[in-house]
């Protein structure tokens, strides 16, 4: 090929980032990557999952900044793929596509009274306190508030950072880029106890020693464990014996399931062998129905049929996320995920040419920062062996300055642009004595862009 290939990637998460870097730092096929997102910032959940409050896993995007300096790397924010423009269309400017676009909806409990007001995703809160431009500022403004009781359906790390952001003090969150609606509202919580369910025993439960340890030392929250739950049947003491991070979660659990609470204002309870059934209230939620639950012989739940009822206003469903669906493109919507081999794109096992995917739109929403990477290389690696095995398609019809011209007049946001909005939240940041305050409205972000 006489000119450098050209490829969109969809998506500025980590996995398109790091695609965007694989591509450019190899040395058989010039590149130019185009990393496209539908939100004028980058980096996905690095910027709208990870919690504010972890520090060195948020400034992961000062590496993945870095990648847009490379040469050969252009960002293009606000441009939604899907609705701005097609699939189809990105296939005339471009020799191929590779899809990064996450996965960022919620799963589903399917139990009755999970529309009642008050019962929301751990998405949809996490997107707010986050400051995501998509957030519903009033619903979270209104319910936050006027909550007594949270439950958190769900023990995996991010029903640890929900259960955490509700535990801590604003004085705790004080040094994060939350928005400042955000602080303020927190700061206004009535909530005083945090019902934390896991439908298996401890031993079972996902979350993270290090995110784990955490809840037992907020400033004013105790935690409270049944010692009972602490005694571990046979299959969870052989699980915790054969695992060594099953048994350091065990062991900070069973240190907390000994302690005296002290009296501080919350009260953080751990239920386990505890999965809702049903939420009632009336004009918001009231209260879950929680049945007992049992490990059968494979360490799955199963009810036992005993019911109770914990009283809580306040309902966060965190039991996953899940990828959705682009336009044309292929979907197996059992696994949420776009089916791939090797991360060549597969419509009923047959690869789809040109069209790629990385990251929890391939591997669906598991792993961390990191596994993105190997994901990412690893499909950019099948898409230079194709390049060189001539397998791409002809060359795409339209030139870059057409796409360019296509775009123009929508209102994107490029390099320079997300750059204005950086300089643009750490000066809001500095006049709040903090490093960094996030702008969280597109509006706002846009005005930032132009400087
Ligand atoms: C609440 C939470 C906390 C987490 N905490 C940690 C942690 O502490 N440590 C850790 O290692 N990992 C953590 N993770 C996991 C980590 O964030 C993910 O592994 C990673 O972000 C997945 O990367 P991705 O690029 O596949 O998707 P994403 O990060 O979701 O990026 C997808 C991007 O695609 C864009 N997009 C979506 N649709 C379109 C479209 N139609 N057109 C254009 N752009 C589109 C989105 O705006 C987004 O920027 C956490 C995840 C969550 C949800």
């Amino acid at each position: 090929m006489s000119r450098a290939l050209r490829v969109a990637v969809i998506g500025s998460g980590p996995s398109g980032m790091y695609a965007a870097d694989a591509l450019v730092g190899q040395t058989d096929v010039p590149v130019t990557v185009d990393v496209i997102d539908k939100l004028p910032v980058p980096f996905g959940l690095v910027r709208y999952g990870v919690a504010p409050d972890h520090h060195s896993i948020r400034s992961v995007r000062d590496t993945l900044d870095k990648i847009l300096d490379k040469p050969g790397v252009r960002f293009i924010g606000d441009l939604e793929v899907g609705s701005d423009i097609s699939v189809a269309e990105l296939h005339q400017y471009f020799d191929a596509v590779i899809f990064t676009y996450g996965a960022s909806r919620d799963r589903r409990l399917g139990i009755p009274g999970e529309d009642l007001a008050g019962s929301v995703a751990a998405t949809d809160f996490v997107a707010w306190y986050c400051g995501h431009p998509e957030a519903d500022r009033a619903e979270f403004e209104s319910l936050v508030p006027s909550a007594t009781a949270a439950v958190v359906v769900g023990v995996g790390n991010v029903a640890v950072d929900v259960t955490r952001v509700l535990g801590k003090t604003v004085a705790e969150l004080n040094d994060t880029d939350m928005p400042q609606h955000v602080f303020d509202t927190l700061d206004k919580s009535g909530i005083t106890d945090i019902y934390v369910l896991g439908r298996r025993g401890p031993a079972q439960a996902t979350f993270t020693t290090k995110e784990l340890k955490e809840l037992g030392e907020l400033a004013d929250a105790d935690v409270i464990i049944d010692p009972a739950v602490m005694e571990l049947d046979a299959f969870s003491a052989e699980q915790a014996a054969s695992d060594k991070a099953t048994a350091r979660n065990v062991e900070v659990m069973r240190e907390w399931s000994t302690r005296t609470p002290s009296g501080k204002r919350r009260r953080i309870h751990m239920h386990f062998f505890a999965r809702p059934v049903e939420l009632t209230g009336d004009d918001r939620v009231r209260q879950v129905v929680v049945e007992r639950t049992a490990l059968d012989a494979t360490g799955g739940a199963s009810g036992t049929g005993e019911l109770y009822t914990v009283d809580a206003d306040f309902v966060v469903r965190s039991v996953g996320y899940r990828g959705t669906a682009l336009d044309e493109v292929p979907f197996d919507s059992g696994k949420n995920v776009i089916p791939s081999a090797d991360g060549r794109v597969q419509r009923d096992g047959v690869t789809v040419p040109s069209e790629y995917v990385a990251g929890w739109i391939k591997r669906g929403p598991t792993g961390i920062i990191g596994t993105n990477k190997k994901c990412a290389v690893g499909t950019v690696a099948s898409l230079i062996e194709d390049v060189s095995a001539n397998l791409l398609p002809a060359a795409p019809r339209g030139t870059i300055e057409e796409f360019d011209a296509r775009i123009a007049d929508l209102e994107t946001v490029d390099t320079a642009g997300w750059r204005s909005i950086d300089r643009a939240e750490r000066a809001l940041g500095e006049s709040a004595g903090r490093a960094r305050t996030s702008l969280h409205t597109e509006a706002g972000m846009l005005a930032a862009s132009k400087g």
